[in-house]
């Protein structure tokens, strides 16, 4: 699934080609694409608004436009892009959501799965109810990890998993960050140290900017907004790199199943309990 870095890169190559364009009309595949307000009424209150800005908040594309907010989640298989409106759909059998813009281009949520949803709403919350702080901002600090973390038996893959701890982290960066700062998956988050919290802030925000920079992890389906790779995927220390040598110290890396999620790590680097 699309995590921080790949939704931050597709919301960036969306700009230049969305912004300051109206959006004319919306067709889909299938009601249930639409997530609010109801199909008709979420086509009637589209019709005719420009897009003002494009952003992003944890996992979800934010298209700000004169009077609301519509928002597209990737989920699994979800690709958001403009193409031309004569760009041939057997290019692309999975486009459920299209949106014509003033221009002759066309705005495209393609999704396999159909895991992924658009909504709109005047208030965000709304759409993404209670969302973590962002990690790369600047008020995301060690001292707010820490105080966050504080009384959580949870361990800490999975409390890096829940966007209402740390938004927009997901299964990659959660087994980076946790590698890179030498911390256990299975750890419970109360009995991390201090010095461990403090390493786990810096490398959250490290590879998840290594990530940004990088424009995102194609693996799987992620692509960005021009059908490009990232290179992110290149550049991992331990996820999808099972039985390879840890580049650190050689032993191979090890898979296990954590809050339901294949988890990576190595076992040297990463020992269970800290002495
Ligand atoms: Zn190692």
């Amino acid at each position: 699934m699309p995590e921080l870095p790949e939704v931050e890169t597709v919301v960036r190559g969306l700009r230049e080609p969305l912004v300051g364009h109206t959006l004319l009309e919306v067709w889909y595949d299938r009601e249930a694409m639409i997530r609010t307000p109801a199909p008709a009424e979420f086509a009637a209150r589209i019709a005719g608004q420009k897009v003002t800005g494009i952003t992003r908040r944890a996992k979800y594309i934010v298209i700000q436009l004169e009077h609301d907010l519509l928002t597209v989640h990737l989920k699994m298989t979800g690709r958001l892009y403009v193409s031309d409106a004569d760009y041939q759909d057997d290019a692309d059998r999975w486009v459920r959501v299209k949106f014509k813009l003033d221009g002759g281009k066309e705005l495209r949520f393609s999704d396999a799965r159909r895991f992924g949803r658009v909504a709109l709403s005047d208030q965000l919350e709304a759409i993404t109810g209670s969302l973590g702080p962002e990690p790369l901002e600047d008020d995301f600090t060690a001292d707010i990890l820490r105080e966050r973390l504080q009384g959580h038996r949870r361990i800490i893959k999975a409390l890096l998993l829940d966007q209402t701890f740390v938004a927009g982290v997901g299964n990659i960066y959660a087994d980076e960050a946790l590698h890179r700062a030498k911390i256990h998956p299975l750890r419970p988050a109360s009995t991390l140290t201090d010095a461990e919290i403090m390493a786990l802030h810096a490398t959250i925000r490290a590879a998840l900017a290594d990530g940004v920079e990088r424009e995102g992890a194609s693996i799987n389906w992620y692509r960005k907004a021009d059908g490009g790779k990232g290179s992110a995927q290149d550049q991992l220390y331990v996820y999808g790199r099972t039985g390879e040598p840890c580049l650190t110290c050689g032993h191979p890396i090890e898979k296990i199943r954590v809050a339901q999620r294949g988890t990576h790590f190595c076992p040297v680097c990463q020992p269970a309990v800290t002495t």
